[in-house]
């Protein structure tokens, strides 16, 4: 028999109706077994709507059934720790949106259920599957700038109206720009630069979307341990600023256009004393290769790696944490990711 890989989505969520159930039915193997939410009735209509066989309100009877192989868990944040760590007991690979958890020690203790186990536990930041990315990181790698200094990162956005649920008003369920897009910044210069975050120094403006004790908006800048100096700007409530990301080093600059989205978009250019060239990609759907990643690493039992680990998870998370510290204290702020 070929590979099978049989999916149990924990949450009825945006995310995995917007691309990760047509990314999973994309991979050869893959399907769609049950689908659990905490509401009865929203769960059988979301899976009457999407094809899945099963709903249920349960999750232990979810993780019970042998039908299952993997959990794909999108609920709000502070569930994900408490079902992953059930998933992982439960012996059902993990993949998990981000943030991981909401603290260090709940993230830490997700990777060792996980470790433990002896299942594989994948991060979702998508973006260091982009095309556009693993551009940047390779151009970075063979030298193309020289000595990276300086990174800058444009991801102020206007979240959709139909997100501003929790994201906004629900401090408990892990609300926050902060926690919703630094993390996939952090990630993604972490993939780019192949460097830790060190510290943090970070700034909020008073919400102006999100109620009061909610960020929805930060400027913040990082030390990395390379000694690139990183420059984030964060927001739910900036329609057209477009997004991006550059990086400059001794010998030239990296820009990257309308690449911090879900969407296979964007351009890459290089900027030198030769002027300045467009660099060739070919775009693919990055929650697709996100699951490709996680299957392969199933398949290989741990030899390959998903395209973010949960120990990326753990790292990104930290360094979403001190940036928050750093909004709090107003002191700069050490990334401790306890690795
Ligand atoms: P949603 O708000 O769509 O879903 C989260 C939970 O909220 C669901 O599990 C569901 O609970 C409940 N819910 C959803 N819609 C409704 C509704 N209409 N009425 C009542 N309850 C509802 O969250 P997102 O999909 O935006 O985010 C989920 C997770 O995914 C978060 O951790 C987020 O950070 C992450 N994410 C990651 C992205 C990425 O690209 N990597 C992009 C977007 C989000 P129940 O399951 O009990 O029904």
């Amino acid at each position: 028999m070929g590979h099978e890989l049989r999916w149990g989505l924990i949450g009825a969520s945006t995310i995995a109706h917007e691309w990760m159930i047509d990314a999973i039915r994309a991979q050869p193997g893959n399907a769609v077994a049950a689908v659990l939410s905490g509401d009865r009735a929203r769960g059988e209509a979301y899976a009457a709507k999407h094809g899945i066989a099963k709903s249920c309100t349960s999750l232990d009877a979810l993780l019970a059934d042998p039908g299952i192989d993997a959990v794909y868990i999108s609920t709000i944040n502070e569930l994900h720790a408490t079902q992953a760590i059930a998933a992982a007991n439960a012996g059902k690979h993990v993949l998990c949106e981000k943030p991981l958890a909401m603290t260090l020690d709940d993230a830490h203790a997700i990777v060792d259920a996980c470790r433990r186990a002896g299942v594989v536990l994948g991060t979702n930041h998508h973006l260091r599957n982009a095309a556009t990315h693993l551009a940047l990181r390779q151009l970075v790698r063979d030298g193309a700038i020289g000595r990276p200094l300086y990174a800058r990162v444009f991801h102020a956005v206007h979240l959709p109206e139909h997100l501003q649920g929790w994201r906004i008003a629900q401090p408990s369920a892990g609300a926050g720009v902060i926690l919703d897009i630094t993390v996939h910044d952090v990630d993604t210069l972490r993939f780019i630069l192949d460097a830790e975050p060190v510290e943090a120094v970070a700034m909020t403006p008073p919400p102006s979307l999100a109620s009061e004790g909610v960020d929805d908006g930060v400027m913040a800048v990082l030390r990395f341990d390379n000694d690139v100096l990183v420059q984030l700007h964060d927001a739910f409530t900036v329609a057209y600023a477009g997004t991006g990301i550059e990086i400059h080093g001794t010998a030239g600059s990296l820009i990257g256009r309308d690449v911090m989205t879900q969407r296979p978009v964007g351009e890459v250019i290089v900027r030198d004393a030769t002027g300045e060239r467009t660099v060739p990609v070919v775009h693919h759907n990055l929650y697709e290769r996100s699951l490709a990643r996680f299957n392969a690493a199933v398949m290989s039992r741990g030899v390959e790696q998903p395209a973010a680990t949960g120990e990326d998870g753990v790292r990104s998370l930290a360094a979403a944490l001190a940036v928050r510290q750093a909004v709090r204290s107003g002191e700069r702020t050490r990334v401790q990711a306890g690795l």
